[in-house]
């Protein structure tokens, strides 16, 4: 126990100062880093990590982490039989002062993933007006053992930062849903006035065909925004953990292609794919990653001039993998660059907005892709083409 009654005041006053700051973080992502770098600061611990519990998939995934590498275990699920898992379902908090005599641990994830190697640990459940909104662990004490006052400590903590984490969730869906709101207001507007002219006896047949059709597009805008907007709401509340196996690329980019190629067809655009039989299979969430490459090859169609090109190249890394998808399309203009990954947002002429879309698609796949630990970058001439790059981290 600390037994020094001004040292205990002086870490309280402490947690006071911080969870006053956390109530000022503005995103999840900060706002979590903040959290980790308090609990290991307050608990004198090595490193500290957050579990987000994902209520609908009903389970737990890395989302932020202090000193073990957190770029490589963003994302990435724990078994529910293991210490977090339990302290998960029970709620309840455990003080681990050597992991390997606990039945719990189920072997190091952390160490496979970043080298770092767990000697013990607190490991207490966030709980926010009931709900469980994940798992705080703290890792190592620097002096001594872990004892009640390092518990007591950090559950004033975790209950300042899940309140402060389930308040940022619902501001940050709140700002979400307005501007979804507004997005919603054109398709539904035109549906409304071509419902009101199909009313009207005077327009001849083609004319009353050529409106079906706008409904009908405008129906299916409508239905990608939607589901585009819940994935990408899902991704930002950090529910979404990654399902980690072998990925082979080459495979998923050829399976992406069979699916773009009658519309690349249809433009007389040339795909240009060579399939690297070599490359190192990353480990990534397969069905995500697919999402990412089906995105950027439907950009690559959509925003190109007929009889244009598409160029796949595949690269390995160091330690990763590159992939990049260039296309010989309009181009994004400079001064329009820098809000390419923002949500909604599409570049604003009459060539792009000749084009359907919903501007989320670029914002999902960054998220998808800095999950991963990786990085998408874009390249562009404006009305020459655009080259967007990947890179990805082989996780361990
Ligand atoms: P959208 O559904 O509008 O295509 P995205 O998020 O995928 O949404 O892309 C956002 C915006 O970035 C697009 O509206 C377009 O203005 C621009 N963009 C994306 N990819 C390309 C590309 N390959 N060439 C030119 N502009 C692009």
């Amino acid at each position: 126990m600390n037994s020094d009654p001004n040292q205990t005041i002086f870490q309280y006053q402490r947690i006071l100062e911080i969870s006053r700051r956390l109530t000022l973080e503005q995103s999840l992502d900060s706002l979590l880093n903040a959290i980790v770098d308090a609990a290991a600061e307050i608990s004198g611990s090595e490193a500290a990590s957050i579990l987000l519990y994902d209520e609908p998939n009903q389970r737990l995934h890395f989302q932020a982490a202090t000193n073990m590498g957190a770029e490589s275990l963003r994302g990435v699920s724990v078994p529910t039989d293991s210490l977090a898992g339990w302290v998960a379902i029970n709620r309840a908090p455990v003080v681990v002062p050597d992991v390997n005599q606990d039945k719990r641990w189920f072997g190091d994830i952390k160490s496979k993933s970043s080298g770092f190697i767990t000697r013990s640990l607190v490991a207490l459940p966030l709980v926010a007006r009931d709900r469980l909104i994940g798992v705080l662990e703290v890792l190592n004490k620097i002096e001594d053992l872990y004892d009640q006052s390092d518990l007591e400590l950090l559950q004033v903590l975790g209950a300042q930062a899940a309140l402060a984490i389930e308040q940022t969730r619902l501001y940050q869906q709140s700002d979400m849903i307005a501007e979804l709101v507004h997005e919603l207001r054109t398709p539904l507007t035109s549906i409304g006035t071509i419902a009101y002219l199909l009313q009207r006896s005077e327009l001849s047949e083609a004319e009353r065909l050529s409106l079906a059709k706008t409904v009908q597009q405008e129906t299916l805008r409508l239905s990608n925004l939607s589901s585009s907007f819940l994935d990408l709401a899902r991704l930002e509340a950090g529910r979404v953990g990654l399902s980690i196996s072998d990925v082979e690329l080459s495979g998923l980019i050829e399976d992406c292609l069979e699916i773009i190629r009658p519309e690349a067809e249809e433009q007389q655009l040339t795909i240009q794919f060579q399939p690297q039989a070599n490359l190192p299979s990353i480990r990534g969430d397969q069905n995500q990653l697919k999402q990412v490459l089906l995105n950027l090859l439907t950009n690559a169609v959509k925003y190109n001039r007929p009889q244009g090109k598409i160029e796949i190249s595949l690269a390995a890394l160091d330690n990763g993998v590159t992939v990049s998808v260039s296309d010989t399309g309009i181009g994004i203009p400079p001064e329009q660059s820098q809000h390419i990954f923002e949500k909604f947002f599409r570049v604003n002429n009459q060539e792009t907005t000749q084009r359907t879309g919903t501007g989320l698609g670029l914002s999902i796949c960054k998220r998808i892709i800095e999950n991963h630990g990786g990085r998408i970058t874009f390249h562009s001439v404006s009305g020459q083409g655009t080259t967007f790059t990947i890179v990805l981290p082989v996780l361990g």
